[in-house]
């Protein structure tokens, strides 16, 4: 075929396929080069929105993507075009473009999907703030793919759309760079995990999503079974379980990207359902899952982030309650707290005489905070969520003397103890709470955490990990005035320790720990139990009888009884990991379908109910 012929052949295609797609616009200029344009026009594209530099001028290309902006200036005409790596600006100016692509441009709204094919032309006023910046296509046809509506907010970095709005849509949310950053940081970082589990052996195996409801831990979200009337599946809290029995089979080292459900309320930080890297080692010790999971950090901030993490330090539960009053201390910056009974008591100021513990933090420089400014201090402390009854404050003044709000009680010898005890130097500003030990420690570590954000300590680009050992193995629980498993019933006591079991049992420590960065708890394990006698001694302390034992955990005590190795493990938040790398407060921008505050997906309008057929063959009667 001469060139002409192949035009003649190419329209009549053309012409075809556009009638069946109701394509409104087909344009092509005089210029148009036939025989290039046999692919060029074929495809939907030659090239990305954020391909194109300037070594690319003179090439002629076909872009496809949404259109994220149109300026009409009259003569001229430029379109933004989107797509997911980036944007190219299209220009038709009269004069040199077919009026008909001019008003082609004209009407095109934002959204619409459309495919332009022209000659890449360098920029007069060129944009370094996007890579393709330098350049411009002058197009000679546009082709619409399909239009759209004007979307219910700007799909731009900066958004016009409340939250609400953008989860109802959250399909063009998605389409904001700023979102989808986000979950491309989240597939690399699934990618990384994958890479290094798997070069050190580890596994992964996919454990069932239809499981088994236990009393332990949170509410399970439950699946009733049509086939079994009556009866019901949970979907797993965590494959805790399975994870166990891969290791009675000999599976070594396991892992698994996986989701878990947790019905529970909730907060910023926590989704219904949400993923967890979850691993398992046969034949280790605590120092062994240290070693292994300090790696897997490591490569994460090497490969990801670029950041060269040191050793990660160690510090027991007991001394992260003592100094930080919190089990997930944030290690950014320090201000322990210092314990000040014995120079703060009995000196005839009945508040902290009557106290358990009398505590306080150390904010350096801060001795020139206004009236105003410890009003507010206290206001903050005597918020419900921290609930402290007062504030004590001492001011080291830059003459050596101290000005206290409990001047009346307290000489200035006294504060001066206080201040050698807190290592104060002038300057500083003393701030102290009181009361029970447990309420009092969590109301100091709120407002350590709000003097280091307030001081600026709390740097989003500086990494602190920890890991937080020797857990208690119980919690007690007011409620149900019971003890409970601080970690979950199948970790194992420190072997040092058994002999509290019976006496004291909520001293007995665990083989348990956490990986906090942050202030954030992103891991947690233990090594297990791994005989029966002794999972059943631990059901027993839990309140279990030998009957409800066995009816929920029978699987797993006879498992033991089969060659059960060793064994110990860990599971990361993989959301809040991805949010703390990066430098988020929320997981929700880090799923793509998250639901809300309530639970719900506002986009698909779940959870529903559902027909009174399906209710009636799964046999639930709601009424
Ligand atoms: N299954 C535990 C959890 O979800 C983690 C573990 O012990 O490995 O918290």
């Amino acid at each position: 075929m001469n060139l002409p012929e192949i035009h003649k052949f190419k329209s009549s295609q053309n012409i075809k396929r556009e009638n069946k797609a109701k394509i409104i616009y087909l344009l092509s200029t005089k210029s148009n080069k036939f025989a290039l344009l046999k692919n060029i026009v074929d495809m939907h594209r030659t090239h990305t929105c954020g391909e194109l530099r300037i070594v690319d001028v003179d090439k002629e290309v076909t872009l496809s993507g949404w259109v994220q902006k149109v300026r009409n200036k009259g003569g001229m005409v430029w379109v933004d075009l989107r797509d997911r790596y980036g944007i190219t600006q299209l220009i038709v100016e009269e004069g040199s473009t077919a009026t008909e692509i001019i008003d082609a441009a004209k009407n095109l709204g934002r959204e619409f999907v459309i495919k332009a094919t022209g000659i890449v032309a360098e920029r007069y006023a060129k944009n370094d703030k996007i890579p393709t910046g330098d350049i411009e296509i002058k197009p000679s046809r546009i082709e619409i793919l399909n239009s759209s509506k004007t979307p219910p907010f700007t799909i731009e970095d900066e958004t016009d759309g409340g939250e609400d709005i953008r989860m109802k849509y959250r399909y063009l949310d998605l389409r904001r760079n700023v979102i989808r950053e986000k979950l491309q940081l989240r597939h690399s970082m699934m990618q990384h995990v994958r890479s290094f589990l798997s070069n050190e052996d580890f596994i992964e195996v996919e454990t069932p999503v239809l499981i088994k409801s236990t009393p332990e831990g949170a509410r399970d979200f439950v699946v009733p079974s049509r086939m079994n009337a009556g009866e019901f599946y949970a979907l797993p809290q965590s494959p805790q379980t399975f994870k166990q029995l891969l290791m009675v089979s000999g599976f070594d080292r396991y892992f698994q990207i996986v989701k878990c459900f947790r019905d529970e309320d909730l907060r910023a930080d926590r989704q219904p359902e949400f993923t967890q890297i979850d691993c398992e080692m046969s034949f280790v010790e605590t120092e062994d899952i240290y070693n292994n999971f300090e790696g897997l950090v490591k490569y994460l901030f090497k490969n990801v982030k670029g950041i060269t993490l040191n050793e990660v330090p160690r510090m027991t539960y007991a001394n992260a309650m003592k100094y930080y009053g919190s089990d997930k201390p944030d290690t950014r910056f320090d201000m322990k707290f210092t314990e000040l009974n014995s120079v703060a008591q009995n000196k005839g100021f009945n508040v902290f005489d009557s106290a358990e513990l009398v505590v306080g933090i150390n904010a350096k420089g801060c001795a020139e905070y206004t009236r105003k400014q410890l009003d507010g201090l206290t206001d903050f402390v005597r918020r419900p969520q921290v609930g402290a009854k007062g504030l004590v404050y001492v001011k080291c003044n830059s003459d050596g003397t101290f000005k206290s709000s409990v001047d009346k009680f307290y000489s200035q010898e006294d504060l001066k103890e206080w201040a050698d005890k807190m290592e104060a130097v002038a300057g500083d500003l003393l701030l102290v709470l009181s009361g029970d030990t447990a309420h009092t420690q969590n109301a100091l570590n709120e407002l350590r955490l709000h003097m280091g954000a307030a001081l600026g300590l709390r740097d989003k680009n500086n990494f602190a990990p920890l890991w937080v050992t020797d857990f208690p193995l119980l919690e007690w629980d007011e409620d149900t005035q019971r003890f409970h498993a601080m970690h979950h019933p199948f970790t194992s006591p420190k072997a040092e320790d058994m002999h509290k079991l019976d006496s004291k049992p909520g001293e007995v420590r665990a083989n348990a720990y956490d990986l906090v960065i942050n202030g954030v708890e992103i891991g947690g394990g233990s090594i297990r139990i791994h005989d029966r006698e002794m999972q059943k001694l631990m059901f027993k302390h839990l309140g279990f009888t030998e009957k409800e034992a066995q009816d929920q955990f029978g699987f797993l005590m006879d498992a033991f009884e089969y060659g059960a190795p060793p064994h110990g493990g860990i599971a990361f938040g993989f959301d809040r990991l991805c949010a703390l790398f990066g430098g988020s407060d929320s997981i929700r921008d880090y799923i793509a379908f998250p639901k809300n505050n309530s639970g719900r997906d506002v986009m698909i309008d779940s959870p529903s109910p559902i027909s009174a057929e399906q209710l009636k063959e799964l046999a639930i009667n709601i009424n």
